[in-house]
């Protein structure tokens, strides 16, 4: 499939197929000028992608050069920065130059932003290689680092002149990378699209299984639903981009309290705040028990965390409060919560009683 993202002044495809990567030299031909082309990406995924990678470049004749950094969230750092920066530099990347991305979240949102500063701006592709990277952060323009301040606190909106998606990289990523990922997917069912969580719900298993046209569904359903947002709202402004943060405020609060460790990835963090997110609609009467219940039933099924006593982590309903304070969604104090009134109807809300939601949190963990 092939999704447009129709970005005002920035257009762009997402050519989502199995065998892009192997086919990555002649799909990126029209935006490579030369006959190199610098590609930044991770120990793992040079392991796994390297050869492919290179292979289908050379067979263009584009010889390809590497930057190859550690695997993990701490390369989101400014010393990484810098270090991808002074790189392009060097090899003497032009503005129309596009630089490519090859690796998770982390490569993704490091690379753009490198890219939106390096000569105030050159282009970059994204070949996103795990399922978040491949349903989200490669799409929409959003990049970042970490600082010792927190996540994603320094970056900019720049967006990639194409986005290769290619199922098969999914067959060498960690199936709980894979399944953090799918907590992603199945947002978009909740956030608007009430028949895509009912097709996630007959197919999740297929989908973790590696079934090709499960995944291809699977990313493409979830990537034309980011586009359509994202090109509603480039750089949430309206609060249509806002609708992607569902899950994410619980989500956010559960991930700060592990210190952005490994003991919960992003994804986990967001399946658990969904069904949260759903809880607590239902508690204030937005939605029916019955439907929150069919929520955490969905994600428990495909073994992601769905209790937050399950997490086993030190921590109550007050605690979990104060992380949310230090969100940087904060907006004059008050946060934007994203509540659903059923499936496939979610909404930001505004005046929700933070008091409450701590009450509700001791609930929740006592549960
Ligand atoms: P990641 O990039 O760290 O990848 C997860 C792990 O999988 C890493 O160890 C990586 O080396 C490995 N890996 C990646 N692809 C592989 C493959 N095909 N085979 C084997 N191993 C592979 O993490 P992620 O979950 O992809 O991304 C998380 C990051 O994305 C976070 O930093 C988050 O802030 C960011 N993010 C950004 C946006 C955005 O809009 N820009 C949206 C959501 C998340
Ligand atoms: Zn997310």
């Amino acid at each position: 499939a092939v999704i447009p993202v129709a970005i005002a002044g920035a257009p762009y495809d997402v050519v989502i197929e199995e065998g892009a990567l192997a086919r990555a030299g002649r799909l990126c031909r029209p935006f490579v000028r030369k006959d190199s082309v610098a590609v930044i990406t991770d120990e793992n995924v040079a392991a796994a992608w390297r050869e492919t990678v290179t292979a289908s470049f050379a067979a263009q004749g584009i010889a390809s050069q590497w930057l190859v950094l550690p695997a993990g969230e701490a390369t989101k750092s400014w010393d990484s920065l810098v270090r991808v920066v002074d790189w392009l530099l060097g090899l003497e990347i032009e503005r129309k130059d596009n630089v490519v991305a090859l690796g998770g979240g982390v490569i993704g949102d490091l690379t753009g932003f490198a890219a939106s500063m390096v000569k105030r701006g050159c282009g970059f592709i994204q070949m996103p290689t795990t399922l978040l990277a491949q349903v989200d952060s490669s799409v929409g323009g959003k990049t970042a680092i970490n600082t010792a301040m927190g996540k994603n606190l320094v970056g900019a909106f720049h967006q990639p002149s194409l986005v290769l998606a290619d199922p098969l990289s999914l067959d060498t990523l960690p199936l709980r990378d894979v399944r953090a990922g799918y907590a992603e997917v199945v947002k978009y069912g909740l956030i608007d699209d009430p028949e895509f969580f009912f097709w996630c719900e007959a197919n999740a298993a297929h989908l973790l299984a590696g079934e090709a046209e499960a995944r291809e569904h699977a990313i493409a359903r979830s990537v034309a639903a980011k586009a359509r947002i994202v090109a509603a709202d480039e750089k949430e402004t309206t609060g249509v981009r806002a609708l992607l943060n569902l899950g994410h405020t619980f989500g956010h609060a559960l991930e700060a309290q592990t210190g952005f460790s490994d003991r919960l990835l992003h994804g986990e963090g967001v399946a658990l705040g969904m069904i949260l997110a759903a809880r607590y609609s239902a508690r204030i009467g937005l939605m029916s028990g019955q439907d929150a219940e069919r929520v955490a039933a969905h994600i428990a099924a495909v073994g992601l965390p769905a209790s937050l006593k399950g997490l086993d982590m030190n921590y109550d309903g007050q605690t979990l409060k104060n992380h949310m304070l230090h969100d940087k969604k904060m907006d004059a104090g008050t946060l934007p919560f994203l509540l659903m009134r059923g499936i496939g109807q979610t909404f930001l809300a505004k005046d929700v009683d933070l008091a409450d939601v701590a009450a509700f949190l001791d609930e929740e963990l006592a549960r």
